[in-house]
């Protein structure tokens, strides 16, 4: 198919997006580049492609159409932040990039890991879990095909919202976990409410449970979505993947990323089984874009991810390789003490870049 990509050249869309995207989307390339070249192999073949406001100006709207079209070319993209909520007016009322992307290409699981590197002061310092997230349906039901907007007002002072759960979108998200699940300590937590919402995620709750039948190496639990939240807090370290439909998942991300680290840290991928898309889960932070000052550390994790994704999708283990020397060499340069201003150090972006490049090839 189109999207197996090449494995001598490998190619990988590049979309700066807006604010501090237009700094950290070319730091996470430049660390990209340099563990590539670090296992020997092949440079990668970077596409530029116009996104965000860069768009507008050029092309009139965010997303253009042209840049979904060489999306579909690609299997795996770097997607910077935008700053959505200053676009003119007509944009308003559109999806966001992300949003239209990741609804074009069905990228239906959200992956994020919350992971505390030594060195910054995390409230739970041992937290190890990753929270794979239904990103097509669920709550945010404006996502799903089957009800166009999930929002409605019967009369105009009632506002009611439709949530939705089908059984093959429980399936693959399930699959997705169990999978992952297999590659760490090889525990499934699934988070519901089903003494509440008992005919959606007590759907959602019992076929992630038929699916753990066929992975027997796997031991799975499941929580109500407000235990795990006071869980998290409590024994976050416990958990090892989380797998859950869109809001629960979007909210209890937040809230293991914060008790893991910061903002600047939170990495994820959006990934089908034939595409990923690498974003920071932070936004384009316009306060502070433009002046060397971001944090380039989630973006350049999250690249990580994409990388890891690729080389198993292509069965190169090189891929996997460049993507354990990038994650060494971050959590080295985080442990020495090189920090960017929100982690009360002195490093611009490019300098916190720079020290991870250089210990992406001193190992
Ligand atoms: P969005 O609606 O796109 O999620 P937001 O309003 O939640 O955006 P962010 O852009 O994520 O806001 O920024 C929130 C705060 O965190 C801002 O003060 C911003 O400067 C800071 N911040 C976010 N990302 C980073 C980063 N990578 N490095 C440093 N500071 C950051
Ligand atoms: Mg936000």
């Amino acid at each position: 198919s189109a999207s197996t990509g090449n494995l001598e050249n490998p190619r990988i869309g590049l979309l700066l997006g807006d604010g501090i995207g237009r700094e950290i989307v070319p730091a996470a390339r430049d660390v990209v580049d340099a563990a590539v070249a670090a296992v020997g192999l092949p440079d990668v073949e970077w596409v530029p492609l116009p996104i965000g406001f860069e768009a507008i100006s050029t092309y009139g709207t965010p997303t253009p159409e042209h840049t979904l079209v060489a999306l579909a070319e690609l299997d795996s993209w770097i997607l910077g932040p935008h700053d959505s909520a200053a676009y003119p007016e007509p944009f308003q009322m559109q999806l966001t990039p992300g949003g239209m992307i990741r609804k074009r290409f069905d990228l239906y699981a959200n992956i994020r890991p919350a992971r505390a590197l030594s060195g910054t002061q995390a409230v739970s310092p041992r937290m190890d879990l990753v929270i794979v997230r239904e990103n097509t349906e669920g709550f945010y039901a404006d996502r799903n095909m089957f009800v166009g907007s999930g929002e409605f007002m019967p009369t105009p002072d009632v506002a009611m919202a439709v949530g939705v759960v089908t059984r093959q979108a429980c399936e693959r998200i399930a699959r997705a976990a169990f999978d992952l699940a297999r590659r760490r300590r090889k525990r499934v937590t699934v988070v519901h409410k089903a003494n509440v919402l008992s005919t959606t995620t007590g759907l959602f709750r019992d076929v992630c449970r038929e699916v753990g039948q066929n992975y027997p190496d796997i031991a799975v639990d499941d929580e109500h979505v407000d235990a795990m939240a006071a869980y998290l807090v409590r024994r976050g370290e416990d958990y090892d993947v989380i797998v859950t439909e869109n809001m629960f998942g979007d909210i209890l991300s937040d809230l293991a990323g914060e008790l893991s680290g910061s903002l600047g840290m939170a990495a994820s991928i959006n990934a089908s089984e034939t595409k990923a898309m690498a974003q920071a889960a932070h936004g384009a932070a316009p306060d502070i874009s433009g002046r060397n000052r971001a944090n380039p550390t989630a973006l350049i994790m999250s690249s990580a991810m994409l990388l890891e994704w690729l080389g198993a999708a292509r069965q190169e283990a090189g891929l996997g390789a460049a993507a354990a020397r990038i994650r060494s060499a971050v959590e080295r340069t985080v442990e020495a003490g090189v920090a960017t201003a929100d982690l009360g150090g002195l490093a611009s972006t490019g300098e916190f870049t720079e020290s991870v490049i250089a210990r992406v090839f001193r190992r």
